[in-house]
């Protein structure tokens, strides 16, 4: 099955959007699209690029009406990507007993109000293990299926002056090793799927490749997890983004 585990239509705000990403998807000859647009947090109160609050149970709706409309070219279904954050938990569980998800990504992002970690004084490698340890600590909540971009701080190392992009080596320095460890085991007794992610790939942000690194797949390659490819597709054209690649590291 080809399937884009990761896409954002911004269903509610553009729903012209969703239609533009089946047809893509369609195009490129995927038997599966899955739509994962962001939860709203009030903690941040920002609703930019999110389903708009409230509104978790209009959007699988509108996510089920499309998946009828096109159920004789291409599966279409409902998902969501949620950030975790520990003191979220309750407002996570609320909004996933809005409506049945497929998939419920686990992410983290680091740059919007109220979630970032700050710079402080941390070394680019204690920064890291921050983002790794959220991430353990979703892994560990029981919450999700997938686990997405975990090596997202290369992406603000990359446009940070305080920490430059990452030199040979960094990305599994031996503290950061520990952590991965940690987050694949507790993924694998809860078969949480880790995803590939081609983001990195179209915002050209590193010519190191997709999510996760390389060095990181390696490590991953010592337990027993599921993979799952997702584009992170933020405009139709993204849809289905480096498929190939996919492919080329997990079906040889
Ligand atoms: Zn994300
Ligand atoms: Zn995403």
């Amino acid at each position: 099955m080809k399937i884009d585990g990761h896409t954002h239509p911004n269903l509610l705000k553009v729903p012209s959007q969703g239609d533009d990403f089946i047809r893509r998807a369609a195009e490129l000859g995927f038997d599966s699209i899955i739509f994962t647009d962001h939860m709203p947090f009030t903690v941040t109160g920002d609703e930019h690029d999110r389903i708009p609050f409230g509104m978790v149970s209009d959007y699988c709706l509108a996510v089920k009406e499309l998946s009828e409309k096109y159920r004789n070219i291409i599966g279409v279904a409902c998902g969501i990507e949620i950030d975790y954050r520990k003191s979220c938990e309750d407002e996570i569980r609320e909004v996933l007993s809005c409506g049945s998800f497929v998939r419920v990504l686990g992410s983290s992002h680091l740059n919007i109000k109220g979630f970032s970690i700050p710079f402080g004084k941390l070394t680019r490698s204690e920064y890291a293990a921050r983002v790794i340890e959220n991430y353990i600590d979703a892994a560990d909540s029981g919450l999700f299926d997938v686990m997405t971009h975990i090596d997202v701080y290369r992406w603000v190392f990359s446009e940070s002056e305080t920490y430059p992009l990452a030199d040979d080596g960094f990305y599994v320095n031996a503290a950061l090793e520990n952590l991965l460890r940690h987050l694949f085991l507790s993924m694998e007794k809860r078969n949480i799927a880790l995803e590939y992610n081609t983001s990195p790939l179209f915002k050209k942000f590193d010519s190191d490749g997709a999510y996760p690194a390389r060095e990181i797949l390696n490590i991953a390659s010592d337990y027993t997890l599921r993979y799952t490819y997702g584009s992170d597709a933020h405009a139709a054209h993204h849809v289905g983004f480096a498929y190939d690649s996919f492919e080329k590291i997990f079906k040889p």
